[in-house]
């Protein structure tokens, strides 16, 4: 990660105020680099249009139809930026794949993985850089079936096992999302454990200030939960 995306503006004000003429003035200067400022970047998308592209792309990765097959195209383009049109809060798990499960192409997702998908600091101050630095509109809480990071919380603390070494770190993060659960007394615990542990996130994400409740709240963010059933590919928004 970089902050190449940072000072595409200023790059591309600079390219646009040469390409006017090295003696032009200062007046001249300005008006070219404001033209190139105006310029849409490739993901100036609403969060709604951002939205349709993972759904569509979802329906080409069940459907075993994807479009994107060929990683060398724009790999040149690639190589000088990024320009994500969503960022995703994925679990660790290797069967789920973001790029593969949103038919995406390599540059169009900022990813953050975590077993049991849950936001901490790390994750947020990764997430505003792909906001405000990178400009990504919309914000996906990705959970999984069959989670075993959730299950392995929910048995952790229904027996009141101690876990060696780092492993606390992740029952701590997912016990709200078990707690939640439990109130609501599903037929199916696990599956309603893994949606709340996403709502539980979305809403966690909505409020993290100061930068991305701040987009949030104009309208210019939005966050939005799915959860990825492995047996069909299908991502359903929760
Ligand atoms: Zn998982």
């Amino acid at each position: 990660m970089c902050d190449q995306h940072a000072s595409q503006f200023s790059r591309r004000s600079l390219l646009a105020a040469a390409a006017v003429s090295p003696f032009a003035s200062a007046p001249a200067l300005a008006a070219a680099a404001e033209a190139a400022v105006d310029t849409p970047l490739p993901n100036a998308i609403s969060p709604d249009e951002a939205i349709s592209r993972l759904i569509e792309g979802n329906r080409r990765y069940a459907a075993n139809t994807p479009a994107n097959r060929d990683f060398s195209a724009g790999r040149a383009a690639r190589a000088a930026a990024q320009y994500p049109i969503a960022c995703v809060v994925g679990c660790a798990d290797a069967r789920v794949a973001p790029e593969l499960v949103f038919d995406q192409a390599p540059g169009d997702l900022f990813i953050v993985r975590v077993a049991g998908n849950f936001v901490n600091t790390d994750s947020l101050a990764s997430l505003e850089y792909g906001v405000k630095v990178l400009g990504a509109r919309l914000i996906i809480v990705l959970g999984h079936s069959n989670c075993g990071a959730v299950k392995a919380t929910i048995d952790v603390l229904k027996k009141n096992i101690a876990l060696p070494g780092h492993l606390p770190i992740l029952i701590d993060a997912i016990r709200p999302a078990i707690d939640l659960a439990e109130k609501a007394q599903a037929s199916d615990p696990l599956a309603e454990a893994i949606a709340q542990n996403v709502r539980y996130n979305v809403r966690r994400l909505e409020q993290a200030g100061p930068i991305i409740s701040d987009y949030v709240a104009r309208g210019q963010v939005k966050v939005v939960g799915g959860f990825y059933k492995i047996a069909n590919g299908e991502v359903e928004l929760i």
